[in-house]
């Protein structure tokens, strides 16, 4: 792919939490539309105005593989409850450790930075023990520097709004879901939204792809949070960080995506 892409990315923070935060890769030419777009939408979160909006822009360097998004199941559940016992499940299967599963629910409905906020990145967890593994555990790693290929991405938002996936938020996150599952170590992902009106998340994993669970929190909670859980063994947090925070990846073809289903366990 072209070298003259630039990573755009936006953050914002209100009382000194997070608040909103999204992540593009655009040609010199979009990025001022972008931008506005971005600290737009920025203003728009919920809660009230940020107290502060971060925008950062950066040459991409180096060869943007061109991957394929993965598939989507969309699981239908009556409630958050029955949600997180779904979450709880599909974590199992990918390879959690059940305790571990369980804590990492627990943390990210307690807030999971300290003093029960809601962290600016993803926590880091072993599949296995349930430690935490990030460096800093109120910002934990942001992943970014990864979108849907231009030339792709009208088509892949057609096929998400056809099987009614039309919300922004979840083109976004199958998109970093996408790049999180090529994570070395990666075993699973995890993620509800700080949105107090967005209530779904998933679990991501590499075999199950991205497992969507219609609801994941009460309506009104303004926690969230992103765990990506890892195998230990031979794990190198270093390339872990770089991978997620410096590598530009695009995607370019939709997985396969299921129509909704009940879920069973
Ligand atoms: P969102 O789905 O955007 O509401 O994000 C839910 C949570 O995921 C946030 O509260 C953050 O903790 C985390 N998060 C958001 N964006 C990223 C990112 N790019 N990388 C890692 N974690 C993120």
């Amino acid at each position: 792919m072209s070298n003259s892409l630039y990573s755009l990315r936006m953050r914002a923070e209100r009382d000194g939490g997070h608040c909103s935060g999204a992540e593009r890769l655009a040609a010199a030419g979009e990025l001022a539309g972008l931008a506005a777009a971005l600290v737009a939408r920025a203003l728009a979160c919920s809660g009230g105005p940020p107290d502060a909006v971060h925008c950062t822009i950066d040459r991409v360097t180096g060869t943007v593989p061109c991957w394929p998004l993965p598939a989507v199941r969309t699981l239908v559940v009556s409630d958050w409850l029955v949600g997180r016992d779904c979450a709880q499940t599909l974590l199992q299967r990918a390879g959690v450790a059940p305790r571990a599963a369980a804590t990492v629910l627990e943390l990210l409905a307690a807030g999971p930075a300290p003093g029960g906020r809601v962290m600016r990145g993803a926590l880091i967890v072993d599949a296995a023990s349930g430690e935490r593994l990030e460096l800093d555990p109120a910002r934990g790693v942001r992943v970014s520097r990864m979108d849907l290929a231009p030339a792709a991405r009208a088509g892949i938002l057609a096929a998400l709004a056809a099987t009614g996936l039309g919300h922004p938020r979840v083109a976004e996150a199958l998109v970093l879901a996408g790049k999180v599952l090529h994570a070395p170590g990666l075993i699973a992902e995890l993620c509800w939204s700080d949105d107090p009106e967005y209530l779904a998340g998933y679990v991501a994993d590499p075999r199950g792809g991205y497992q969507r669970i219609t609801r994941l929190k009460a309506a009104g909670d303004r926690r969230g949070g992103r765990a990506l859980f890892v195998c230990r063994t031979g794990w190198d947090r270093d390339a872990f960080y770089a991978y997620l925070e410096r590598q530009a990846v695009l995607f370019d073809v939709p997985g396969p995506i299921a129509p909704p289903q009940p879920w069973r366990p």
